[in-house]
């Protein structure tokens, strides 16, 4: 395939995108995300599990670039808390939060909480859209680890540098790219959709 077929990730997050472009990179497609369509509105999150929202961001942004489309909507789920702020992550701490109070938030309600029981889990849903606004593939993939006392590490975004994974005593925030591209739950999404993403984009530059 020549890299004439557009990809576009429906983020304007640069931490997301920078991770999609390395699991991603050496792939014959041309990567964009959209930072490269300054104008295009962002799509509701409201829908109720990770899928729902995943799709929706997908195919309504596809619509409008007339573009095959990856979207992904991801958040944390901590298990003392009952599974937020799950699809809340973005918004946990108000309607305009930023990382850092959602972070704070996230320290403040598990204050009482012993290390033993602060497991977690990243959870990522991957929906691949056509540009007609059809979803054409999708996968999950997760990530579990605890959440620290305090932050660790200046990598990542978001909540990495509360989120260790126990087996490297390293949080997200910490572990390097190398090892995040093969542990992470967006990778393991990736990797799930990864030939179905090339075989869809194969055809699609054929029937073009
Ligand atoms: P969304 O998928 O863009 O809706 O992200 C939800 C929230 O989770 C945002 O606050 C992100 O900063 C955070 N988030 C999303 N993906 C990650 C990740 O891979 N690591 C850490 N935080 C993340």
């Amino acid at each position: 395939m020549a890299a004439s077929v557009t990809l576009v990730l429906a983020t304007t997050n640069a931490g997301k995108s920078r991770e999609f472009r390395q699991l991603l990179a050496g792939e014959p497609f041309a990567l964009r995300d959209l930072g490269d369509y300054p104008n295009t509105p962002a799509p509701d999150e409201d829908g109720t599990t990770f899928a729902e929202n995943a799709r929706h961001k997908a195919a309504a942004t596809a619509l409008i670039l007339n573009q095959w489309v990856l979207a992904d909507d991801t958040g944390l789920e901590v298990d003392a808390l009952g599974g937020d702020p799950g699809i809340r992550s973005a918004r946990y701490a108000g309607p305009n939060a930023k990382a850092g109070g959602n972070r704070e938030l996230l320290l403040k309600n598990l204050a009482h909480v012993k290390l033993a029981a602060r497991s977690a889990r990243f959870v990522c849903h991957l929906a691949l859209s056509d540009p007609a606004g059809t979803i054409a593939a999708e996968s999950s993939g997760s990530c579990r680890g605890r959440i620290l006392f305090e932050p660790a590490g200046t990598g990542g975004f978001g909540y990495d540098s509360l989120f260790e994974i126990p087996e490297y005593h390293r949080t997200l925030a910490e572990i390097g790219e190398a090892a995040a591209s093969c542990l992470t739950h967006r990778a393991r999404a990736v990797e799930g959709l990864r030939g179905r993403l090339l075989k869809l984009l194969w055809q699609s530059e054929r029937t073009s």
